[in-house]
């Protein structure tokens, strides 16, 4: 088999022949069923969405159909093509003002002559003036432009746009599948990369981001033993604390690097050491506007790094109950098996379902905005029963 832009994709074998066949019919230039120019890609977090639509982008605009290797197929994939523009939110939500920008953009003739490819990472972060923004523009598309949404799932994506959309599902993948890519595309040994899939869940960029680093690792055994140093009120609240000063030291760390190095390409670009007047005139306001933006973003990493602490430790409760139902040769978390059975003794099953309960409730009010602090505090005290 030949090397193709759709060999980064892990357990979706469904969606690649999809996209194979569009991007065949594409090529022919003729109306087809196959080919159409609004899509939406769903799929739970790490499951590959926006790889899948950013593979898709790729093969369009590739001379082969997506070969993997050319100048096309690698300038698409890092967005360096100018006839595919792939939009990443760091903020929280994507405003009218950006998606009217992207509008006056994508209303040009593609440069290459072929497709004009946007692919919207984070298409449910859109706000409601926004999407319907969007909507006009899918609703009469330049003939040559094609939208991939993506979106965790069909119901984040308003209705008016959804049925103009073609939509794939991609599926999460196997713990054996994500296992083999880290084996033999990363190198990772067996038992990390055993390790890295079991407790990634099927989130390939989570399992190699654990098995390559290891005070990520060292973060995540912290987070897993938090459930049993809770014994009282206190305890809940202590944990609370360590949760989010976890949550915020990786954001924390993840963010400066590229924080520091956008405001020096920032000041550079306005002559920052040179008297030039452009520093004075525009440059203090842009980098005033840069480091708003980072702040924004931030938060949003804080955000998302609690979600992800909460998802593990939920797989601890789960496990928990697991022993309780009484098959204990599927834990997700092996290394603790000693633990979970200690757990699973002293605990009933109806408080363990209560406890997997309250941790994705707190997961919606985070998601809402609740203050993170009040909900982790009030989340380990239901815990701590
Ligand atoms: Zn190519």
């Amino acid at each position: 088999m030949t090397a193709s832009v759709f060999d980064s994709l892990v357990g979706q074998s469904h969606i690649t022949e999809i996209l194979q066949g569009a991007v065949a019919a594409a090529r022919t230039n003729q109306d087809s069923q196959e080919m159409t120019h609004a899509w939406i890609f769903t799929g739970p977090p790490g499951s590959g969405r926006s790889s899948a639509a950013v593979a898709f982008a790729a093969a369009l605009v590739c001379p082969q159909g997506g070969c993997g290797t050319c100048q096309e197929c690698r300038s698409a994939q890092s967005s360096g093509h100018p006839d595919v523009e792939i939009i990443r939110t760091e903020g929280l939500s994507i405003k009218i003002d950006e998606i009217r920008e992207l509008l006056t953009r994508t209303s040009w003739a593609p440069s290459m002559g072929g497709w004009r490819v946007v692919v919207m990472e984070d298409a449910d972060r859109m706000t409601e003036s926004a999407a319907n923004a969007l909507l006009k523009a899918i609703e009469e598309p330049g003939a040559r432009t094609v939208w991939l949404l993506c979106a965790p799932t069909l119901h984040d994506i308003l209705p008016t746009i959804r049925s103009r959309c073609r939509h794939l599902q991609l599926r999460t993948p196997s713990t054996i599948e994500v296992t083999e890519v880290l084996e033999k595309r990363d190198g990772i040994s067996p038992a990390m990369a055993d390790f890295a899939a079991r407790v990634s869940q099927g989130h390939i960029g989570r399992a190699r981001y654990l098995a390559n680093n290891e005070s990520v690792r060292n973060t995540r055994t912290t987070i897993m033993k938090l459930p049993l140093t809770l014994q009282g009120i206190s305890s809940a609240f202590a944990a609370a604390q360590t949760l989010i000063d976890l949550a915020t030291e990786q954001a924390t760390q993840a963010a400066e690097l590229r924080n520091e190095k956008e405001v020096d390409d920032l000041s550079l670009a306005y002559g920052k050491g040179a008297t030039g007047r452009g520093m004075a005139t525009g440059g203090s306001k842009a980098i005033k506007d840069l480091e708003k933006e980072q702040k924004t973003r931030q938060t949003r990493m804080i955000r998302d790094g609690l979600d992800a602490a909460l998802l593990d430790i939920a797989t601890f409760y789960r496990d928990v109950m697991m022993v309780q139902a009484g098959s204990s040769d599927a834990l997700i978390n092996k290394e603790l098996e000693a633990e979970i059975t200690a757990t699973a003794a002293k605990t009933k099953p109806q408080s363990t379902i209560k406890k997997i309960n309250a941790i994705m409730d707190a997961r919606t009010n985070l998601s809402h905005n609740a203050a993170p602090l009040l909900t982790v505090e009030a989340l380990m005290c239901v815990l701590a029963r």
